[in-house]
Protein backbone atom coordinates (compact mmCIF):
# COMPACT_ATOMS: atom_id res chain seq x y z
CA UNK A 1 0.00 0.00 0.00
CA UNK A 2 0.88 3.79 0.03
CA UNK A 3 2.75 5.14 2.46
CA UNK A 4 0.46 7.68 3.93
CA UNK A 5 3.03 10.77 4.36
CA UNK A 6 4.91 10.35 1.14
CA UNK A 7 1.96 10.00 -0.98
CA UNK A 8 0.75 13.33 0.88
CA UNK A 9 4.65 14.83 -0.75
CA UNK A 10 4.37 13.21 -4.16
CA UNK A 11 0.55 14.93 -4.53
CA UNK A 12 1.56 18.01 -3.40
CA UNK A 13 4.83 17.51 -5.48
CA UNK A 14 2.10 16.77 -8.41
CA UNK A 15 4.10 13.30 -9.08
CA UNK A 16 0.42 11.74 -8.18
CA UNK A 17 -3.00 12.20 -8.45
CA UNK A 18 -5.98 11.16 -6.23
CA UNK A 19 -8.96 9.49 -8.51
CA UNK A 20 -11.62 12.60 -8.11
CA UNK A 21 -14.61 10.53 -8.55
CA UNK A 22 -15.63 10.56 -4.92
CA UNK A 23 -19.32 10.17 -4.65
CA UNK A 24 -19.81 10.30 -8.64
CA UNK A 25 -20.19 7.13 -9.56
CA UNK A 26 -18.80 5.21 -6.57
CA UNK A 27 -16.08 6.52 -3.82
CA UNK A 28 -13.01 5.75 -5.91
CA UNK A 29 -9.54 6.14 -4.01
CA UNK A 30 -7.13 5.39 -6.79
CA UNK A 31 -3.79 6.89 -6.70
CA UNK A 32 -1.93 6.86 -10.00
CA UNK A 33 0.82 8.97 -11.79
CA UNK A 34 0.08 12.70 -12.50
CA UNK A 35 -0.41 13.59 -15.97
CA UNK A 36 -2.00 16.97 -16.47
CA UNK A 37 -5.86 17.20 -16.95
CA UNK A 38 -6.14 13.64 -15.62
CA UNK A 39 -8.53 13.75 -13.04
CA UNK A 40 -9.61 10.19 -12.84
CA UNK A 41 -8.45 6.73 -12.16
CA UNK A 42 -8.58 4.42 -15.79
CA UNK A 43 -11.35 2.65 -14.55
CA UNK A 44 -13.42 5.60 -13.84
CA UNK A 45 -12.67 6.99 -16.73
CA UNK A 46 -14.04 4.12 -18.70
CA UNK A 47 -17.27 3.87 -16.57
CA UNK A 48 -17.56 7.57 -16.98
CA UNK A 49 -17.23 7.64 -20.49
CA UNK A 50 -19.37 4.85 -20.95
CA UNK A 51 -22.72 6.40 -18.66
CA UNK A 52 -21.79 9.51 -21.13
CA UNK A 53 -22.89 7.20 -24.13
CA UNK A 54 -25.28 5.63 -22.43
CA UNK A 55 -27.00 8.89 -21.73
CA UNK A 56 -26.63 10.16 -24.85
CA UNK A 57 -28.27 7.51 -26.69
CA UNK A 58 -31.33 7.30 -24.37
CA UNK A 59 -31.43 10.84 -25.00
CA UNK A 60 -31.31 10.15 -28.93
CA UNK A 61 -33.93 7.53 -27.89
CA UNK A 62 -36.32 10.01 -26.26
CA UNK A 63 -35.77 12.43 -28.58
CA UNK A 64 -37.03 10.24 -31.47
CA UNK A 65 -39.64 8.92 -29.42
CA UNK A 66 -41.01 12.08 -28.92
CA UNK A 67 -40.37 13.85 -32.43
CA UNK A 68 -41.02 10.78 -34.42
CA UNK A 69 -41.94 12.15 -37.55
CA UNK A 70 -39.91 14.68 -37.65
CA UNK A 71 -37.22 12.43 -37.21
CA UNK A 72 -39.20 10.26 -39.71
CA UNK A 73 -39.19 13.21 -42.30
CA UNK A 74 -35.27 13.97 -41.87
CA UNK A 75 -34.71 9.76 -42.70
CA UNK A 76 -37.29 10.02 -45.52
CA UNK A 77 -35.23 12.75 -47.37
CA UNK A 78 -31.95 11.40 -46.44
CA UNK A 79 -32.99 8.21 -48.38
CA UNK A 80 -34.43 10.35 -50.77
CA UNK A 81 -30.97 11.88 -51.18
CA UNK A 82 -29.41 7.91 -51.35
CA UNK A 83 -31.71 7.26 -54.21
CA UNK A 84 -31.34 10.15 -56.07
CA UNK A 85 -27.67 9.58 -56.59
CA UNK A 86 -28.15 5.82 -56.80
CA UNK A 87 -30.35 6.89 -59.84
CA UNK A 88 -27.60 9.11 -61.31
CA UNK A 89 -25.16 6.11 -61.08
CA UNK A 90 -27.27 3.72 -62.36
CA UNK A 91 -28.32 6.18 -65.07
CA UNK A 92 -24.54 7.15 -65.94
CA UNK A 93 -23.88 2.97 -66.49
CA UNK A 94 -27.19 3.20 -68.83
CA UNK A 95 -25.60 5.49 -71.03
CA UNK A 96 -21.77 4.02 -71.05
CA UNK A 97 -23.29 0.37 -71.65
CA UNK A 98 -25.13 1.97 -74.48
CA UNK A 99 -22.30 3.52 -75.88
CA UNK A 100 -20.68 0.28 -76.61
ZN1 LIG B 1 -11.21 6.20 -9.83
Amino acid sequence: MWDEKQLMVDIALKKKTVCENAGLVETCDMVFLYVPQKKFCDECMKTILEERKEHRNRKQREYRKKNYEKVRAIERRSVWRKREKINAKALARYHANKEK
